[in-house]
This record gives structure tokens, sequence and C-alpha cells, in this order.
């Protein structure tokens, strides 16, 4: 696949005719990958939002083109009894196929490989596969697997290892357990995944005390790995916070629980001042709580303006 950083091409994405721009242009369904390699040249990291229905889609993507920010949109396998695959999937990708910015769309936290696979069926071009809570030989092993499955797709795997707080879905209240430097490089090593979530004092869900994330393991981890971190549960961090991690080598930042709060809030506000009148003030609401959302976060992790480097 051509690379997204065209100059020649940023006019024409700009000005010119949609069906030309198509033609000419890659299709703006990209790999993770080509996102965070590109990042990695730079001190921003791209935002990874989970949507749950079209409008969190176009908000997300509304947000996106007027930043002129790359973008991922992802899933996880959890939030599938909400928002069935075969439905959200092919939306995703759809989504992606026809924005105006590098859209990457991932298929966050798997757990089942025939789910797994079934995403990549439906055009995902990264999936998670999430051993974490495994031993390390047995996650190594089924990471290397799917690594050897999307690699038949032309997709791109990210994987875990140490253990996130919390869990995707707030069922569980899993503790933290920091990554281990030295276990990170023969993870890497051994499964060949092109993104690794590290585990470094962040948990999922709405945090309630304050996190103190350990920015030392962060930065021997980065020493020793060779691939784009990947940072989870960014809910509630602080600005700082981030600009810390993204300097120390944090490429990808999933933002789930703040999208569904922004975009529940916005609804709420609404409601609240009487600006709902029928069901598409209330889509147009959480359209819009979605876009706010990624707008603010784009800002934050300096992706925007990084469309069309
Ligand atoms: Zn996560």
């Amino acid at each position: 696949m051509l690379p997204f950083a065209l100059s020649g091409a940023i006019l024409l994405a700009k000005t010119g005719d949609y069906f030309l721009r198509k033609a000419v242009l890659v299709l703006p369904l990209v790999n993770m990958g080509e996102l965070l390699n590109e990042a990695r040249k730079g001190d921003w990291a791209v935002g990874s939002f989970s949507v749950a229905n079209m409008e969190m889609v176009m908000g997300v993507l509304m947000a996106a083109e007027e930043k002129e920010s790359p973008v991922i949109l992802q899933i996880a396998e959890v939030r599938l009894k909400n928002s069935p695959l075969e439905l959200i999937g092919p939306l995703m990708v759809s989504a992606a196929e026809n924005a105006d910015i590098p859209v990457a769309v991932h298929f966050d936290h798997g757990i089942t490989p025939e789910v797994i696979e079934q995403a990549l069926d439906f055009g995902f071009s990264s999936v998670m596969i999430d051993g974490s809570q495994l031993p390390i030989d047995r996650n190594i092993a089924v990471t290397k697997e799917i690594v050897e499955t999307a690699r038949e797709y032309g997709a791109e795997v990210e994987g875990e290892i140490g253990s996130v707080g919390g869990s995707e879905d707030n069922t569980e209240d899993i503790a933290v357990r920091c990554t281990s430097p030295e276990q990170a490089l023969e993870f890497v090593a051994k499964t060949g995944v092109d993104a690794l979530a590290v585990a470094i004092g962040n948990a999922h869900g709405n945090y309630i005390k304050k996190p103190q994330l350990r920015f030392d393991i962060l930065e021997s981890i980065s020493s020793l790995v060779d691939v784009p971190l990947v940072l989870h549960g960014g809910t509630g961090l602080t600005d700082e916070d981030y600009k810390r991690c993204i300097e120390l080598g944090i490429k990808k930042i999933n933002i789930a629980t703040a999208t569904f709060n922004a975009v529940e809030s916005r609804v709420r506000q609404e409601y609240q001042a009487d600006r709902i009148n029928g069901y598409y003030d209330l889509q147009t609401a959480e359209v819009n709580g979605a876009c706010e959302n990624a707008l603010r976060h784009i800002e934050l992790f300096g992706s925007a303006g990084k469309a069309f480097l």
C-alpha cells in the first residue's frame, strides 16, 4: 500500500473532485502501523476512539476531518452484545473508506480467535488480542497465532502484556500489574506484534482515585522495545500525563469511557436545556457529543494537522 503521506495528494485531497480523489489516492482506510509510525517521527499520538453506533462514528470522523487528523475507530469484543459486529463492522469500515482523512479500523480487546477473524473478514485493518490475563508463555502462543492469521489479511496486531486495571466493560476489577520491560522485549520478539499495550498504572473505566503512572517503567519499555506503545484506560488522565506518555513512546491512546461519557452527558444537557424536540435532535446531540470529545483529545494528542504529512 502506498503511504498516505503523498504531498502531491494534499492539494487533490483538499480541492479535488471526490471520485478523482478516490481514484488517485489510496483509500483512507489505512493500517494502524502507518499512522503510528508516522506519529513516532514526532511528539504526537493517534487517538483510538471506541464507537457503539453510527452517530459516534460520524462524530469522531467529523472531528478528525475538521482537525485534519488521522484517527482510529475501534470497538471491543465485549461491546458486541450491544453493537453486533456484522452491523457495526461494515459501518466502521465503510466510514473509514469514505473519510477525507486516513482512518484505521481496529478490533479492541479481542479474546476469541473466531470473532477476531470475523473482524478481519469485515475488513478491520488491525486487531488486538488480549492475552494479558494468561501466563506469559500462553499469551505469547495465542498472540503469535493471531499475528499469523492477521498477516494473511494484510492486517496488524496489538498485543498486551502486564495488566491494565479494571476491565473493558467495567464488570471486573482487575488489579494493575505493571508490564515488565524485559518480558515486553521477549513478547514482542517472539510474537511479532505491530503495537504493544502496556500497563503502567493505567486502568479502564473511570478512575476512583488519581492514577499514579509509572513513567520510569514506560521509559524502560520504550528503550527496549521497537514497536509503538499503546495506552489503554486513558479516561481521566491529566493533560500532563498524556504529554509525558507521548514523549515516552505512547503512540496510540484508546479513548473508550470518555467517548461514552461525552455522548451521554451531551444528550442529558440538551434534554435539560429543552433543546431536544424529536428524535433527530437526539441524534444530532449524540453526534456532537462524540465530535466534541474527539476534538478535545485530538488537540491534546497533537495529531491535528497530521493527516496529510
Ligand atoms: Zn483497553
